[in-house]
């Protein structure tokens, strides 16, 4: 028999995949062979079908639209945003790109139009450009908070850090660098020797804290106001426990696949939705471990 289903309060957080892409091709991208070999049956119609089936189970968790790339099809994107039902905190990931079909002025009045429901839109940029990047400026003309998101993959520039945070800096934007979650383990997790991301961050700016959970950690820092955070986390989502004599698959992230396919993980697992309908609920274990996390 499969294992009971557990997730904390509110709900685990669901990654919407938009059945549409991005014109990139970065390095560490796990999404694109997805996209590039197998559309089949990527819907608009099923993605909102399986966010309204979400919101019935878990009516406050949080939802991120991810891609390919979000505003890559304005008119499909609002689409899936009105599909939200209010309650829910939603997030965009995007390279934020300027196209014929989203010039800069629609992507701001989307903002506009948008701003009470959506709650963030994190945006990629790399210290390495793999992306045709939109100005900056862009991004401090927006209605909605901004969060840069930056991977650092494999051999990025170490000396360029300061001058990176400091290009968002001017506009007052937070920066989460991002570790490359494919080679953490629940070992290593939490392992800072040899951790040259974390020595680069440590010599730059102000440590503030750490917080983590199961799952995930971050160090948070700061730099002269501006709040920079590294994101660690594990390859997958779910961890299996035993708890009081009953063995539970414990979700931090649930997905809904281009088709609309809801998965329970990110390895193609997929959800056993009547078993979530049951779910049992504990608290978020995420907590601050040291210092202070602003
Ligand atoms: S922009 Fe995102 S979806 Fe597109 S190739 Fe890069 S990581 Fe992959």
């Amino acid at each position: 028999m499969a294992n009971k289903y557990m997730t904390r309060e509110g709900g685990a957080t669901v990654t919407a995949f938009v059945p549409y892409d991005c014109k990139n091709n970065c390095p560490f991208c796990i999404n694109k062979q997805e996209y590039r070999n197998n559309p089949v049956g990527f819907s608009v119609e099923a993605v909102c079908k399986s966010i309204r089936m979400f919101h019935e189970i878990t009516p406050k968790c949080d939802f991120v639209f991810t891609g390919g790339e979000p505003f890559a099809d304005p008119d499909a994107l609002q689409v899936m945003v009105d599909c939200v039902p209010e309650g829910h905190r939603v997030f965009i990931n995007t390279t934020l790109p300027v196209s014929e079909l989203f010039p800069e002025e629609r992507i701001i009045e989307f903002t506009r139009v948008n701003k009470d429901k959506i709650t963030c839109i994190n945006v990629s940029r790399h210290m390495v450009r793999y992306v045709e990047e939109s100005n900056d400026e862009l991004l401090s003309k927006l209605y909605v908070p901004v969060r840069i998101n930056c991977v650092l993959f494999k051999h990025y520039p170490h000396d360029g850090m300061v001058d990176f945070a400091n290009r968002f800096a001017k506009y007052g934007l937070p920066i989460q660098f991002r570790a490359d979650y494919t080679i953490t383990t629940l070992e290593n997790l939490y392992q800072r020797e040899g951790d040259h991301i974390l020595e680069d961050l440590m010599k730059n700016f102000e440590y503030l804290g750490l917080d983590g959970c199961r799952i995930r950690c971050g160090y948070h820092f700061n730099n002269h106001g501006q709040h920079i955070a590294y994101h660690r986390t594990l390859p997958y989502s779910t961890i299996t426990e035993e708890i009081n004599g009953e063995t539970y698959d414990i979700l931090y992230d649930v997905l809904i696949k281009q088709n609309g396919d809801p998965h329970s993980d990110w390895t193609g697992v997929p959800l056993d939705v009547e078993a979530y309908r049951h779910v049992t609920y504990e608290p978020y274990d995420l907590k601050v471990l040291e210092g202070r996390v602003d």
